[in-house]
């Protein structure tokens, strides 16, 4: 039977199986053998040992499509951010620095702003502007209000998802609803599944409707870019792409240089002067990283 591993405590992984639900599993002789260790997000090859006790053995491990540090997680298909459009308002700093990080683990991120209650039409159309004008999918939502829900469930469809922001902006009552909003469409099934309140404590999938997962990630208030060199920062800020061929220098950094296509950009007005800061700052702030 094929699983995928939605729960590792202690030595012991909990495997869903779209057949016969969650089985608790050991990994026999797969860690000594191949040299792997099974990660959350994996597909499995797996033996049952009782039926109905559900539990079993992974013989295999699939070979995964990519693998995670923070959270460590195999097989994500996409990232979610949520930032609250106001409430608080959102924190474009650490929002860039999350999307750099994502870039730079070749992780495609979709953005969705949360409490669109809670903002004017004008902001919400700038926050749409920023990122949807650097190619990101960006979504409003108001989990209160339960708008533009089901429009994130299209999103997520049939996708394992690693769902992250900073505390307050609504990350858990968007899960939940997501949770309470499927529970009710498929009835028995999801009981089955045993989820209950979900906790962040320990990395886990949550199981929302067939072939679709989400980890719930702890809320973070900063992010320190780690493992990038400051010369292909640039490359993580994808809206500069279409510039860099024009600029008078081979290797622009787009910081001090003349006849800088992606400063040109910035003066016409076509790029985001809060996206180009936060460029130069966390340019800056590699120069030091560089030295080790
Ligand atoms: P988390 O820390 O990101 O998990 O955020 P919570 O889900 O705990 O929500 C933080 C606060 O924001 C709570 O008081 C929620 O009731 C409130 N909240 C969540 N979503 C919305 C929304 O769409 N609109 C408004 N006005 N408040 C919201
Ligand atoms: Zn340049």
């Amino acid at each position: 039977m094929q699983g995928k591993i939605i729960k590792g405590i202690a030595g012991f992984y909990y495997v869903y199986t779209a057949e016969a639900g969650i089985f608790e599993c050991k990994a026999k002789g797969i860690f000594r053998k191949e040299k792997i260790k099974p990660l959350v997000g994996d597909h499995v090859e797996m033996e049952a040992i009782s039926q109905e006790e559900k539990t079993g053995n992974i013989v295999r491990i699939l070979e995964r499509k990519n693998e995670l540090i923070r959270p460590a997680v195999a097989n994500i298909d996409q990232a979610l951010v949520i930032f609250s459009a106001d409430r608080p308002k959102p924190n474009f700093n650490l929002l860039d620095r999350f999307l750099v990080m994502m870039e730079q683990q070749q992780v495609e991120t979709v953005i969705c702003f949360n409490k669109q209650d809670l903002a004017e039409e004008e902001e919400l159309a700038r926050l749409r502007g920023i990122y949807e004008g650097c190619g990101y999918e960006v979504l409003v939502v108001s989990a209160k209000k339960e708008q533009g829900i089901e429009e994130l469930l299209g999103v997520l469809d049939q996708k394992t998802t690693t769902v992250a922001g900073p505390s307050g902006v609504g990350k858990s009552s968007i899960i939940n609803l997501l949770q309470s909003k499927v529970q009710m469409e498929t009835g028995d099934i999801s009981e089955k599944i045993e989820r209950g309140k979900h906790t962040t404590r320990h990395s886990q999938l949550i199981y929302i409707q067939d072939q679709t997962f989400i980890m719930d990630t702890p809320g973070f208030s900063s992010i320190y870019l780690t493992g990038i060199e400051q010369q292909n920062l640039q490359t993580y800020f994808r809206e500069f792409k279409k510039y860099e061929p024009c600029c008078r220098f081979q290797g622009c950094s787009h910081t001090h240089e003349p006849d800088c296509s992606v400063k040109q950009a910035l003066e016409e007005g076509v790029l985001s002067p809060v996206r180009y800061e936060d460029y130069v700052m966390f340019y800056e702030e590699l120069k030091n990283v560089r030295k080790y």
